[in-house]
């Protein structure tokens, strides 16, 4: 449950969730989504909450503008596609033409970021289906079905019916990233955790995999930037 306080003007919403296991204040932003919050011992008082956030409102305010900023595609702009910035531009064609480094698209200005995101998502489920169905062969097993969603949270899911979830977002990714995501998932069909044994699966399948979850962290919220 949560309840969300406001701090200073403009307001700062904030959710408070109190916490079972919690021993000490603690205050964060999430990465994907910007939300702000603050978690507290099950029995501290609201008025104590509030006032600890109050406390760190210069650093909220500081770091809530560090967030990268939305961005509207648009004819002109750009967007990432495989790590890369690739330009966008009004196509003559109906289906979607990417050449050096231009993506040319259909139609009017109000319609881009609807075909954007269709031509993304198609590209996201060639690019995961292909990668998750050649690890699942290197592990020895089969994936049922592959969904693609937009998901802030995650980047993809399994579940043991073999059924694997992914962020359509991914294909901004470069691609080593985007072959790691799926050999993650795919390792998920042997073992259902996050354990050494799992790692040690990963690794043997994909063994550069510290090097693309580190560009997740560190570069995973950019790609939520995009309005489609
Ligand atoms: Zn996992």
């Amino acid at each position: 449950m949560s309840e969300i306080i406001q701090i200073g003007q403009p307001p700062i919403e904030v959710h408070l969730r109190r916490s079972q296991r919690a021993r000490r204040f603690s205050l964060r932003i999430s990465n994907s989504s910007g939300i702000v919050s603050l978690t507290v011992p099950k029995r501290a008082s609201a008025k104590v909450a509030i006032g600890f956030a109050q406390d760190q409102e210069v650093w909220l305010r500081r770091n809530l503008e560090k967030r990268p900023e939305q961005v509207m595609p648009v004819f002109g702009g750009s967007i990432l596609l495989d790590g890369r910035s690739v330009t966008l531009a009004q196509g003559s064609q109906r289906s979607p033409v990417l050449q050096d480094g231009v993506l040319s698209l259909y139609g009017h200005e109000e319609a881009l970021a609807a075909r954007l995101r269709g031509y993304l998502k198609t590209l996201a489920r060639e690019r995961l289906l292909a990668a998750s169905e050649q690890y699942a062969r290197a592990i020895g097993r089969d994936i049922s079905r592959i969904t693609l969603r937009d998901t802030r949270s995650r980047w993809g899911s399994c579940t043991s019916e073999g059924n694997l979830m992914f962020s359509w977002r991914l294909v901004m990714a470069p691609r080593p990233v985007q072959d790691y995501v799926a050999a993650h998932e795919v390792c998920h069909l042997i073992e259902m955790n996050h354990s050494a044994a799992y790692w040690q699966l990963v690794e043997s399948i994909y063994p550069d995999y510290q090097n693309q979850r580190n560009w997740l962290k560190t570069n995973g919220a950019m790609l939520h930037r995009y309005v489609f």
